[in-house]
């Protein structure tokens, strides 16, 4: 798999090493600390001591520094401290000084002087260290937030700095082209003028052609859109500048607008070129939505300045901004206002042939054994992006290894999808042999419904082993419908209901366990009702909001009243459901206990299973192709 965020750093520059200042402050503050004593050579003395001095009338001043301690200077080098004494008590020193030299009659007596002093270091400490503190809190502030930034050093003024990642012939080459993405071949073709815009611009000024400033890539994650930005790069051999919406948005006012000025003046600075901006929703986001406070004016400020830039720069300049962002409707409509990303490329997930290459693409360096297929592969990788495939050929390899084998097999394939999908087996997490049981209907209860229904999606694998978070998961592979009926949506309302409705059927007790089960039928009713116009009593209105510019979290688009009569309808949707559920169980207790025993036993059954149960499927085959659509099978995982 590709990383996108290179580790080396373009720009050649050597991060300066911040715990430099550290040490240089340590040492500096020791050396003052320490550095006052021992310039001079001093001696302690003793009180016997100093009264001899006094006596013999050598002291020629004695000053007294904080009260504390006693510095003596003899006559013969009156500018240098010789002895220093520590004093007990002040009053009986100042006695005992006074009281020596009147009994030796002397004539100029010694004075004693006050002084306040602190040392060096000390002096230095409590008048500077807060104003150091605060220097060193805020080099760390900046450089936390200016992180990541172009070259590296001097992070404090880099924080109005772009950081885009750039990619070119000098620094870390784009070694991606078109032979490295699989499938999208709508979106190649319409890549490939750009490509070509790139290579030959004359070729179209030449005519008054304008070359598109802007191409928003619209997908799913990991369907390749930053693959496909950078083999754009690749293919016509210009740098890439790679930077994601959300590297704009910083704490401080005004530093997204700033980074936006700097990337695009970089990116002239090189044209031609391509600019890519991942997740552009982060700033791209329609203004001003948010009716409690105005909404971001920091990403505001961003957008408009990203608007300004693309307005401002001319059509032959040579630069290109590719954006990548998953939801085209959230986006802020000026965005896609001509001259600007005027054009939409929309990336969607794989199709089977779409995977079957994308599995060619990733298998290029793979060790396979003879039984690996990838047409087997890619069917029985449904709805799976290319991310995830990369992701399972990766995990395949990795298991192999694990396992010390010489080559990866087909095995290593499917449990690497198995674990995809559902997270990592936990074969040894402690389910009691009642709960299995209960595990075990629940999953059966699932199968045996979606079984006998004629528009539930057949079943192709159910297991009680526990992976992730869910205790148990049944696999379906259901036609990819363009468009859905009433009946399909219900009967996949009933089989959902059918875990919970075999757990009351079998047991006469629910459990908790139907906790992603309600969450999905719940959220199914709600649409029928309110999006699709599938229910009798509200018609057919629909109140999905498909430009996004409505903020329906704070304003309903329909009455009170509406919405009471929305609440009955899907409550007595999902009820209907359950009942017919507990029905169709009731009425086949016999199969579903069996299928439920086999699975305590067995751990994992097979529609073939269920076929020698239920008998084969009256409706599959003969009749469905003319009914469905596309032929394009999508897994669905479910939790259980
Ligand atoms: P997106 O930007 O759409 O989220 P990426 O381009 O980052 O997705 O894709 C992530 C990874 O998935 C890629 O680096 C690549 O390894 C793999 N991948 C995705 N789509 C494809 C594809 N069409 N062909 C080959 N590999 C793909
Ligand atoms: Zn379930």
């Amino acid at each position: 798999m590709e990383d996108k965020r290179n580790p080396l750093k373009p720009g050649g520059k050597r991060r300066f090493n911040f715990y430099w200042i550290y040490i240089i402050l340590t040492v500096v503050l020791f050396a003052l600390y320490f550095g006052g004593k021992g310039d001079n050579p001093k001696e302690d003395i003793e009180m016997g001591q100093l009264i001899e001095l006094l006596q013999k009338g050598e002291i020629s001043k004695i000053e007294l520094i904080n009260k504390e301690d006693a510095e003596i200077y003899l006559k013969e080098n009156p500018t240098k401290v010789r002895y220093t004494y520590r004093i007990g008590s002040l009053e009986r020193f100042e006695e005992t000084v006074e009281q020596v030299q009147q009994e030796q009659g002397i004539t100029d007596p010694v004075y004693i002087t006050n002084i306040q002093r602190r040392s060096w270091g000390m002096d230095f400490l409590l008048g500077w260290f807060p104003l150091i503190l605060l220097v060193v809190i805020w080099i760390f502030f900046m450089r936390s937030m200016g992180r990541g930034g172009m070259g590296g050093g001097g992070q404090i003024f880099n924080i109005g700095k772009s950081k885009a990642q750039l990619f070119d012939k000098d620094n870390v080459p784009v070694n991606v082209t078109f032979k490295d993405v699989a499938g999208l071949e709508e979106a190649k073709v319409e890549i490939m003028e750009i490509v070509d815009f790139l290579k030959n611009p004359e070729k179209y000024t030449k005519l008054g052609g304008k070359i598109p400033k802007g191409v928003l890539l619209v997908g799913p994650p990991g369907t390749g859109k930053t693959l496909l930005a950078k083999s754009v790069a690749g293919e016509a051999n210009v740098p890439f500048f790679s930077i994601s919406g959300s590297d704009f948005v910083e704490m401080f006012v005004g530093v997204g607008a700033s980074r936006v000025r700097d990337l695009f003046n970089n990116a002239k600075q090189k044209s031609p070129c391509i600019i890519f901006i991942d997740e552009i929703d982060a700033i791209g986001r329609a203004r001003g939505k948010n009716p409690i406070n105005g909404g971001n004016d920091e990403r505001e400020s961003t957008l408009n300045q990203l608007l300004t830039e693309m307005d401002g720069f001319g059509t032959n300049s040579g630069v290109i901004v590719l954006a990548a962002t998953n939801r085209a409707d959230i986006l802020d409509k000026a965005l896609m206002r001509a001259g600007r990303f005027d054009r939409q490329i929309y990336v969607e997930l794989p199709d089977l042939n779409g995977r079957k290459e994308i599995f060619d693409v990733h298998m290029r360096n793979l060790k396979l054994g003879n039984d690996v297929n990838r047409d087997f592969l890619a069917k029985q990788t449904p709805g799976f992006s290319g991310a995830d495939i990369a992701n399972v050929c990766n995990e395949a390899a990795l298991m192999a290894a694990r396992k010390g084998k010489e080559v990866i097999e087909k095995q290593d394939f499917m449990d690497a999808i198995d674990r995809i999908i559902g997270g990592l087996e936990k074969k040894n997490k402690i389910i009691t042999g009642e709960e299995k049981r209960v595990i075990a209907f629940h999953e059966a209860g699932h199968a045996t419904t979606s079984w006998l229904l004629q528009y539930a999606h057949p079943l192709v694998k159910v297991t009680i082993v526990p992976r992730g978070k869910s205790l148990g998961a049944a696999w379906y592979l259901p036609e990819e419908r363009q468009i859905t009926t009433k009946e399909q949506m219900y009967h996949e309302m009933i089989a959902t209901m059918g875990g919970r409705a075999a757990e009351q059927v079998i047991f006469g007790k629910i459990s908790t366990g139907a906790l992603s089960d309600l969450e999905k039928v719940t959220k199914q009713a709600f649409a029928m009702v309110t999006y699709y116009g599938l229910d009798d009593k509200i018609g057919n209105l629909s109140y999905y909001d498909s430009t996004g510019q409505q903020d329906y979290s704070f304003t309903k688009p329909y009455s009170e009243k509406t919405a009471e009569i929305i609440d009955q309808q899907v409550s007595k949707l999902v009820e209907q459901a359950y009942q017919e559920a507990v029905t169709i169980l009731s009425n086949n207790r016999e199969g579903l206990t069996q299928l439920a025993n086999k699975l305590v036993e067995k751990e994992v059954i097979f529609g073939e299973d269920l076929e020698h149960i239920f008998g084969k499927r009256p409706w599959d085959k003969e009749e469905t192709p003319e009914v469905k659509t596309a032929d394009e099978p999508k897994l669905e995982d479910h939790e259980g």
